[in-house]
C-alpha cells in the first residue's frame, strides 16, 4: 500500500484567521483545523472535492470552535479536541491531551498541551509529515495573548515546540505577522535575520500574500518570545541575570501595551 502525503489546503477567513484542511488521499480522511467560518470551510471542501470526516480543535474560542455543531450536523464528522476544554467546546467526541496521538488516515498527530492563551489549548504535531498546527499558541514572530494562563505556563508550552526539527512547518491560526514583526524589531533591533524577515513579510503583505507557514528554525532566530536567553534582548530589557521565564513575561507584558 502506498502512502500518500498529507495534503494541507490553507485558506484565509474572517478578519485575519487561517483555516486548514488536511487530507489523506489513500483513505479519504479529511480534517479541518478549527471551525472559524462554516461557509468558507464548505467552499474549500467543495473546491477540493473532499468530504469532511474530522474537526481538530485547538481551543474553545469562538473563532476556533464556533462552527463545530453546524459542520457536525451537516457532515456527521467526528470532533477531536482538548480534554481540558471538553465542557467548553461543543460536540467533542474524542478528548485528547498531552501524550495522546490521533490518526487521520495514515497520518499520526502527536498532541501537546500548551496552556497559556487558554487553559486547555492543544497543538497537533504530525511528526512524520513535518507539519504542526499550533492554533493561537505561537504566531510568526509572536505568541498568543495570555487570557487564561501565566507567563510560566506559556513559556513551558512554547518550549515544547522548540525541540521539534528546525524544518518543521508551523501553521498558526492568524495572520498577525506584520504587527508582530514591528514589535519584534523594537525588542531585538540588532538581529539581522529578523530585519531580513521583516523585509520579506512587508513585501508579502503588500502583495496580500500569506506569511504562513513559518518554521521552527526561522522562529528560533526571529521570534523574540522564543529568545529570552538572547544577550542583546536581555540588555535592552535591563534584565541581564533574570531567568528565561521572567524575560519572557516582560516581553509579553510589553507586547500587550505596544
Ligand atoms: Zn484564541
Ligand atoms: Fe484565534
Amino acid at each position: 500500500m502506498s502512502n500518500s502525503p498529507l495534503e494541507v489546503h490553507m485558506f484565509p477567513c474572517l478578519e485575519d484567521n487561517y483555516c486548514y484542511l488536511l487530507h489523506d488521499e489513500d483513505t479519504g480522511a479529511t480534517a479541518v483545523i478549527d471551525t472559524p467560518d462554516v461557509p468558507a470551510i464548505e467552499q474549500a471542501l467543495k473546491s477540493r472535492g473532499w468530504q469532511l470526516t474530522h474537526i481538530l480543535n485547538t481551543h474553545h474560542h469562538w473563532d476556533h470552535a464556533g462552527g463545530n455543531l453546524e459542520l457536525k450536523q451537516k457532515t456527521g464528522c467526528t470532533i477531536v479536541g482538548p480534554k481540558a476544554e471538553k465542557d467548553r467546546i461543543p460536540g467533542i467526541d474524542i478528548a485528547v491531551g498531552d501524550g495522546d496521538s490521533f490518526d487521520l488516515g495514515q497520518h499520526t498527530a502527536q498532541v501537546f498541551d500548551t496552556p497559556g492563551h487558554t487553559s486547555g489549548h492543544i497543538v497537533y504535531h504530525f511528526e512524520k509529515d513535518g507539519v504542526a498546527f499550533v492554533g493561537d499558541t505561537l504566531f510568526s514572530m509572536g505568541c498568543g495573548r495570555l487570557f487564561e494562563g501565566t507567563p510560566e505556563q506559556m513559556w513551558h508550552s512554547l518550549s515544547k515546540l522548540l525541540v521539534w526539527p528546525d524544518n518543521t512547518l508551523l501553521y498558526c491560526a492568524h495572520e498577525y505577522t506584520l504587527s508582530n514583526a514591528r514589535f519584534a524589531a523594537s525588542i531585538d533591533p540588532g538581529n539581522t535575520q529578523l530585519a531580513a524577515r521583516i523585509e520579506e513579510v512587508e513585501r508579502l503583505r503588500a502583495n496580500r500574500q500569506a506569511t504562513i507557514p513559518t518554521t521552527v528554525g526561522l522562529e528560533k532566530k526571529t521570534n523574540p518570545f522564543l529568545r529570552p536567553d538572547d544577550p542583546g534582548i536581555r540588555k535592552l530589557l535591563a534584565m541581564p541575570d533574570a531567568n528565561d521565564t521572567a524575560v519572557f513575561a516582560e516581553i509579553r507584558r510589553r507586547k500587550d501595551s505596544f
